[in-house]
C-alpha cells in the first residue's frame, strides 16, 4: 500500500544510526540499501548484547580444547585457542529479544537445526555432532573470523550477509564451510 510505504520510510530515515556505522566502510562493496543499513543497526547491538552475554556464561562451564584441538584451531587460523571453550549440550542458547530470534530465524538461521554455533570464543555442539571434525573446523573458522575482524565488526559483517543472501549463503558461512571442508580432506 502506497501510503504505508511512505509511512515505513520515514520511519526508517529518522532512525538514528548505532554503533555499527563505523564497520560499514568495509562492506561498501556489498551496495547496501539504506533499509538493508537501518535493519542492521537494529539488530547489531542486540546481537553483540546477547553475544556477549552468552559467551561470558560459556566461558565458565565449556571444556578446554585437547592438543589436537588446539593444533586444528591453528591450522584455521584461530590466533586465541586458549581461549575457546567448548560446552557440548542439546541446549543452545537463543536470543532472548523476539525480534532478534525472528530475524535470525527469518533468514535461515534456525535455531534448533543447528548441529554447532560459535559466540566469540563460545563453541556449541550438539551430542550427536560431538566427534564431528568438520563440525568442530566450521566452528573454529568462524572463531577464527570474529577474532580477525573483531566482535562488533564480525556480527555487522555477519547480519550483512544474512540480510542479503540468506543463511547457506552468506559470505562468512560459504568461507567457514570452504575452510572446514579444505580441514577435513586434507588439502589446506
Ligand atoms: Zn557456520
Amino acid at each position: 500500500m502506497k501510503f504505508g510505504a511512505a509511512f515505513e520510510t520515514a520511519v526508517i530515515l529518522s532512525a538514528t544510526p548505532s554503533w555499527a556505522e563505523e564497520y560499514f566502510e568495509p562492506m561498501d562493496k556489498m551496495h547496501l540499501t539504506s533499509a538493508e543499513r537501518e535493519w542492521i543497526h537494529k539488530y547489531a547491538p542486540l546481537a553483540f548484547d546477547w553475544v556477549e552475554e552468552a559467551e561470558a556464561n560459556t566461558l565458565t562451564v565449556g571444556r578446554k580444547l585437547s592438543d589436537a584441538e588446539i593444533e586444528l584451531a591453528k591450522s584455521l587460523s584461530v590466533k586465541n585457542p586458549e581461549r575457546i571453550r567448548v560446552l557440548v549440550t542439546s541446549d543452545f542458547p537463543v536470543p532472548s529479544n523476539k525480534d532478534l530470534y525472528t530475524a535470525f530465524q527469518n533468514h535461515g538461521f534456525v535455531f534448533a537445526d543447528s548441529a554447532g554455533m560459535t559466540l566469540g570464543h563460545a563453541v556449541f555442539i550438539k551430542p550427536e555432532h560431538e566427534d564431528d571434525i568438520q563440525l568442530l573446523a566450521h566452528e573454529f573458522a568462524h572463531v577464527a573470523q570474529a577474532e580477525a575482524h573483531g566482535l562488533r565488526s564480525f556480527l555487522v559483517s555477519y547480519l550483512a550477509g544474512l540480510k542479503m543472501y540468506g543463511y547457506m549463503d552468506s559470505p562468512l558461512e560459504s568461507e567457514a564451510r570452504a575452510k572446514a571442508w579444505r580441514s577435513a580432506n586434507g588439502t589446506d
